[in-house]
């Protein structure tokens, strides 16, 4: 363990998980783990009016989901053993009585102040921007201690900094001007000053930034909606990094041994979520059947218990029902939608089918073609029987496959989209297909 290399997240917990604030954790991890460091996670949580009971354990558990893991914190505590800043109010008011004695701050009105003396330009080193310089002449006094006898979130930040040795702050662009006033009160005190690398903020297509209106601002949302971590944790990889062959797909492993900040832009990030769709069905696509199964069900478990008591009748009809379903999935959640006439009757409109047969076109007399063929195959069961039998009752009716195909399908499954229509026949078997077929029949005949 490198014991120099020590970072920090310090969310607020406030019952909502920002997305922009999980890729900067994603990010301290990953430089933590390249540089086998220490990950702290410490809770900025005096701000007494937006406490949230259980706010704490929705950031340990969506972080946990995503695979983020620290070292220490509040939870598995650690040689600090206090990671709650309203754990340490006595630490912040006693510091900032140390720089009144020594004339570097000041009481008024309730408050403590931090005093700017006048001097050279404030100077730090960020490693996407450089050397950073703020004037000190734009800067002015600020509250230290609140009347209330809480710390700001400026003065709570640069105390913990020197008290759990940080040596690398990485945190999102928006704290870039926080840092000048930070780092006097850090050498005020006599501690040494970080490193910073201030990350690009995540960006809308419109250059907008991320805001907390928007569902997918909020991290919750990817889970809700069956984003695997490993498509999202890919995903932040893209954010501002840049892979040296200008790969789009790299896990986690290779992000850690190729990450660096000379690869990180300044500019925002377009936070695009259709193409973290797309990246998640390529994850999907890369699971083993099993896998997915496991997923799929422990997803189902959490967000659709009706649904899992449904398929769960037969682990091994719902692995065939996966294996042909996985490549259309895009999402967990789509799972139900896109396999729901595996496991319930679907209902069919008898118009929609016959507008695929045109209305020349004798439907009733195809399918009961369709009927006999598919009733003969009862012992000879497969996509490639179903494929070959089914042309020839297609030319035999002289319909076009498009025509003879999608109006079976409708049939079958009262979708328009399907897998392989041959593959979802075998997959539902001899008996449900024929079940469907007559009952369709019947309905054309009422
Ligand atoms: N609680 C602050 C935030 O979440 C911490 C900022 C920092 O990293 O200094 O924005």
């Amino acid at each position: 363990m490198n014991q120099d290399i020590r970072v920090r997240i310090a969310p607020s917990p406030t019952g909502y998980v920002h997305v922009g604030n999980t890729y900067t954790a994603y990010y301290n991890y990953i430089f933590s783990l390249k540089n086998k460091g220490r990950f702290i996670l410490r809770l900025d949580d005096t701000d007494i009016e937006r406490h949230v009971s259980d706010a704490e354990e929705v950031v340990y558990k969506l972080w946990h989901w995503l695979g983020i893991q620290w070292d220490e914190g509040p939870d598995i505590g650690g040689p600090s053993a206090k990671y709650r800043q309203s754990e340490r109010l006595e630490r912040y008011k006693a510091q900032a009585e140390k720089l009144v004695a020594d004339n570097l701050a000041y009481h008024k009105e309730g408050a403590i102040f931090f005093k700017i003396t006048p001097g050279d330009d404030v100077v730090f080193q960020d490693l996407i921007r450089g050397e950073v310089r703020f004037a000190r002449e734009h800067l002015k006094d600020f509250v230290i201690i609140k009347s209330n006898g809480y710390p700001t979130y400026q003065f709570g930040t640069v105390v913990d900094e020197i008290d759990y040795n940080i040596s690398h702050v990485i945190r999102g662009e928006d704290h870039l001007s926080n840092t000048p006033v930070q780092v006097l009160a850090m050498q005020a005190l006599g501690g040494e000053v970080p490193l910073y690398a201030h990350l690009p903020l995540l960006r809308n297509a419109d250059h907008s930034k991320l805001s907390k209106r928007q569902n997918h601002a909020s991290l919750s949302w990817y889970k809700d909606k069956g984003i695997l971590p490993e498509a999202l944790q890919n995903f932040f990889g893209l954010m501002g990094w840049s892979h040296p062959e200008q790969k789009e797909v790299f896990g986690m492993a290779e992000f850690q041994e190729l990450f660096s900040f000379d690869r990180v832009k300044a500019t925002g990030p377009i936070f695009d979520v259709e193409k973290l769709m797309w990246l998640n069905g390529v994850y999907i696509r890369q699971l083993s059947v099993a896998e997915l199964q496991g997923r799929i069900t422990g997803f189902l478990q959490e967000y659709q218990p009706d649904v899992l008591a449904q398929i769960n009748q037969s682990a091994e009809y719902l692995s065939r029902v996966i294996a042909i379903t996985q490549e259309r999935l895009k999402s967990l959640d789509e799972f139900w939608s896109a396999a729901h006439y595996f496991y319930q009757e679907p209902t069919v409109k008898i118009d929609q089918v016959i507008e695929f047969i045109k209305e020349d076109r004798d439907l009733a007399s195809y399918l009961s073609l369709v009927f006999k063929t598919v009733t003969e195959l009862e012992n000879d069961w497969s996509k490639e029987r179903l494929e070959t039998k089914l042309h020839e009752v297609q030319a035999a009716a002289s319909l076009k496959p498009k025509q003879a195909f999608m109006s079976l399908r409708l049939v079958l499954t009262g979708e328009l989209a399907t897998p392989p229509l041959f593959d979802t026949m075998e997959v539902l078997g001899h008996s449900v297909v024929v079940a469907r077929l007559r009952k369709f029949i019947e309905l054309l005949k009422s």
